[in-house]
């Protein structure tokens, strides 16, 4: 049987037998991914007591030596999607996604910022505006919260002047600093600046620095992009999916399920059948409420491919803006040479955002930047060597990466309706036309110059390996946008409460609802929206106990 399935195996038992087109199986909610918006999703839901099955098309990650070699996670893409797109020019890419229980966030780099305030504001760029969300800051606040306890967010509050009001300090302390990021740390302040602990989501305990011998997290070298040998990653599979499977068994886990169509009823306005691809085997799913959460990009894919008579442009299109206004922020990995060795093992432990909505130069937002993981001679190798230092008789790959510091920027892109995913032929076109490149090359012209502020070379050169193959069209990481949220069905595909206009029992909740990006990691943001979305559900189906048999009446097959 291609699926492995855990919580409730009598289901198993029912779904084998028939092996036909319907299962007898009604669920009072389906949700499909498990990545942070299904996973939490999933979490939340299974505390109702009600009937949740979560369909998931890939397995679990293998544990493995693999996961913790650099040749393997990053030259070999040992665990990315094998899946082939087209950009607008026609040319074949690989996107950067990864088909697991858990979602991309087994491979994340489990950095967990809110939102600044103004992000939930209107901003004007040179190229344009990023758009003000239709909920503010104060929404969202409670759920951030509660996103950063329970991915053990580990952080400090009142480092970073951008940071946004909170209720209550980091349930968990800082991850502290290796001496070379200490040193750093203290230059950046010593020079007027305001670097921060970045918050981490992680199983660590520590004490003076070293992992304590329970620790599930030992600070190793290999976070941000490797999958976590130790399960020490706060990922959405760890810290919500196998907990709750093994709490509460009214939830049901399918995994190698992919969700190929969504099928809607007679009245055209709900959702009343989930057709499932078991490698050769097809079954459907019914329930009363769907929840879809397969990545920005998939979602609106399964969204396209769901086009039936009532909805011929696509489920939830009537607007046409399923599929565009794609984000993924302009991200840039960048490796600055120290003239002293860095032995950082665990880098990822400062941010810095001076310059996230102006600078001394520039009155517009030019973004974020944090640590990155610590690169190696494989990954430098992987990259090739920049144009400078191919005179060296010995290739010093292993001589770069013991004197690199590693940094990440992150600056803000733009929703343009022509940035979108479609279908042509059966095959997934990503159009993508690049926003506000000037504050992201006025990012890495600042940390230049602090670079040769710092004793470090200010000769940086970007990596691109880490982002996946094929950057920058590849560089998938931080979808979002491709159905975003809003009040005027006209202008946007959710209400909000990341319901579908027009179609009553189906939910969005990964990055797909964000109306612009910010310049954070996104996957709180998701993580928060989805325990806020959760709540909303779970009234419903906690007030309505009868609505399963009466959108099970209705017929299961349209
Ligand atoms: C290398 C890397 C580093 C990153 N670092 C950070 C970081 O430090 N901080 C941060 O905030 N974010 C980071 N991100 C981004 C983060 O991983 C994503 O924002 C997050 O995982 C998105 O969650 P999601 O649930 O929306 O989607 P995903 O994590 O993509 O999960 C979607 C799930 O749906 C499944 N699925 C898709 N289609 C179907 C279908 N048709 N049927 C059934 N299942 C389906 C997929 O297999 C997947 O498991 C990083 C990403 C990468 C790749
Ligand atoms: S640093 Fe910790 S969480 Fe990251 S891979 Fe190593 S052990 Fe796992």
């Amino acid at each position: 049987m291609p699926l492995s399935m855990l919580g409730n195996q009598a289901s198993l038992e029912q779904i084998g037998k028939q092996n036909a087109m319907v299962s007898s199986e009604h669920y009072d909610v389906i949700i499909i991914g498990s990545g942070p918006g299904g996973g939490t999703m999933a979490w939340r839901l299974a505390q109702t007591g009600k009937r949740i099955l979560l369909l998931e098309r890939g397995d679990y990650l293998p544990r493995e030596r693999e996961n913790w070699d650099s040749q393997a996670v990053f030259t070999d893409a040992r665990y990315q999607a094998m899946e082939t797109w087209y950009n607008s020019e026609g040319k074949e890419f690989r996107p950067g996604l990864h088909y697991f229980v858990g979602g991309n966030s087994k491979v994340y780099g489990g950095v967990l910022l809110r939102l600044r305030e103004r992000d939930f504001d209107e901003i004007k760029y040179p190229d344009g505006i990023s758009p003000a969300w239709p909920v503010k800051y104060d929404t969202f606040e409670p759920y951030y919260q509660a996103a950063e306890e329970l991915y053990h967010v580990h952080g400090l509050r009142g480092e970073d002047p951008t940071e946004p009001w909170s209720t209550k300090p980091y349930a968990y302390p800082p991850v502290s600093h290796e001496p070379r990021i200490q040193k750093l740390f203290d230059d950046l302040k010593r020079n007027g600046h305001h670097p921060f602990h970045l918050p981490v989501g992680i199983l660590l305990d520590e004490y003076h620095g070293k992992a304590l011998p329970h620790s599930p997290c030992i600070r190793c070298n290999a976070f941000d992009g490797y999958p976590c040998l130790t399960n020490g990653k706060a990922d959405a599979q760890i810290i919500c999916v196998d907990p709750a499977l093994q709490t509460h068994q009214n939830l049901t886990l399918l995994t190698n399920s992919y969700v190929s169509k969504l099928q809607t009823g007679l009245s055209g306005k709900e959702i009343s059948g989930v057709v499932v691809s078991q490698g050769a085997e097809q079954v459907t799913f019914t329930a009363d409420i769907v929840v879809v959460a397969c990545g920005a990009l998939s979602s609106a894919l399964l969204m396209l491919r769901s086009a039936n008579a009532d909805h011929p442009q696509g489920l939830a299109n009537s607007s046409g803006l399923v599929g565009r206004n794609y984000m993924r922020h302009n991200n840039a990995t960048i490796l600055a040479i120290s003239r002293e060795p860095n032995p950082t093992k665990f880098q990822k432990t400062l941010g810095l955002n001076d310059f996230y909505f102006r600078s001394d130069d520039w009155h517009f937002p030019l973004g974020h930047i944090q640590m990155v993981g610590k690169s190696d001679g494989v990954q430098i190798h992987g990259e090739g060597l920049p144009d400078f230092l191919q005179w060296f008789p010995n290739m010093p790959f292993e001589w770069l990466a013991r004197h690199s510091i590693d940094f990440w920027l992150t600056s803000e892109d733009l929703p343009l309706p022509q940035n979108r995913i479609f279908y042509r032929e059966d095959q997934v076109y990503l159009d993508l036309t690049p926003t506000n490149m000037e504050g992201h090359k006025r990012l890495k012209q600042k940390l230049r110059e602090l670079c040769s502020k710092l004793d470090v070379h200010p000769h940086l050169f970007e990596r691109s390996l880490y982002l996946g193959k094929d950057v920058p069209i590849g560089g998938t990481a931080h979808q979002a946008g491709t159905m975003r949220f809003g009040t005027d069905p006209t202008q946007s595909v959710l209400d909000l409460n990341c319901k579908a206009h027009g179609i009553e029992n189906l939910y969005v909740t990964d990055a797909s609802f964000f109306p612009s990006i910010g310049a954070v990691n996104p996957t709180l943001t998701i993580i928060a929206n989805a325990l806020r979305v959760g709540d909303h559900i779970a009234k419903l189906i906690s007030a309505q106990p009868k609505l399963s048999s009466k959108v099970a009446s209705r017929g299961r097959v349209p």
